[in-house]
């Protein structure tokens, strides 16, 4: 904690309190809604450290770095939130928090689908993650290795080189050789508010609530 304090007019606040006037002065100057931010590839949910990592991922390292600078390094953790908002086999994926510097605030949503790395974080996240970015770059069958793992369970030299890349063990209905690279970037964040919701729970969501209304909502199917 930071343990700075102001002096001014003889009334002492200390930094939290700071931020929240900021965050008030902040939300009444900018008359612009939070954009709503999709534009990454998934979410990967992994052990590393001692916590549970939530990490969207990114395709470009760059565009992680200046997404991290931009945006997310201005969150207040306590502020952060994530809601995971269950359909039958997806989920939403949303995630905002006050920024410092509300000017370059962005909230994130995804729809994705339900997997076995996602049910795990479900149950055993235990209240808190961190949050990461991740780097995911995806792997062409030339630049693989031979024992390179495609997302259909078998190897690169298992796939036809010559034929569209399609898998050659019979019963696999793989049709073309995908593999990915993940980093994780070294920067995170604490979340502490983490919650699973159903759709007829969203309008009692502030965050879930605006990001249906913006994305599901006022949108024609
Ligand atoms: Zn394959
Ligand atoms: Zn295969």
């Amino acid at each position: 904690m930071c343990i700075l304090k102001l002096r001014y007019k003889g009334i002492t606040i200390n930094s939290d309190q700071i931020n929240k006037l900021h965050l008030y002065f902040g939300t009444m100057s900018s008359q612009s809604p939070i954009p709503w931010y999709d534009d990454f590839e998934g979410v990967a949910y992994r052990y590393y450290d001692l916590r549970m990592n939530v990490a969207p991922l990114i395709t470009d390292r760059k565009q992680a770095d200046s997404l991290w600078h931009d945006s997310i390094h201005w969150w207040v953790d306590p502020s952060i939130k994530i809601r995971f908002v269950e359909m039958e086999n997806d989920y939403w994926f949303i995630m905002g928090a006050d920024s410092q510097k509300p000017d370059t605030n962005l909230a994130f949503f995804k729809i994705l689908p339900k997997s076995e790395n996602y049910e795990r974080f479900k149950a055993g996240h235990g209240g808190e993650a961190y949050l990461r970015l991740g780097v995911y770059t995806a792997i062409s069958l030339d630049d693989a290795k031979k024992n390179a793992v495609c997302n259909c369970g078998h190897e690169a030299q298992d796939h036809d080189e010559g034929d569209d890349d399609v898998c050659l063990f019979n019963d696999c209905s793989c049709k073309k050789f995908s593999s990915y690279d993940m980093n994780f970037r070294k920067r995170k964040k604490t979340i502490t508010d983490i919650k699973f919701l159903e759709e007829k729970d969203v309008k009692n969501d502030p965050l879930a609530w605006n990001c249906f209304t913006v994305n599901k909502y006022s949108k024609p199917e």
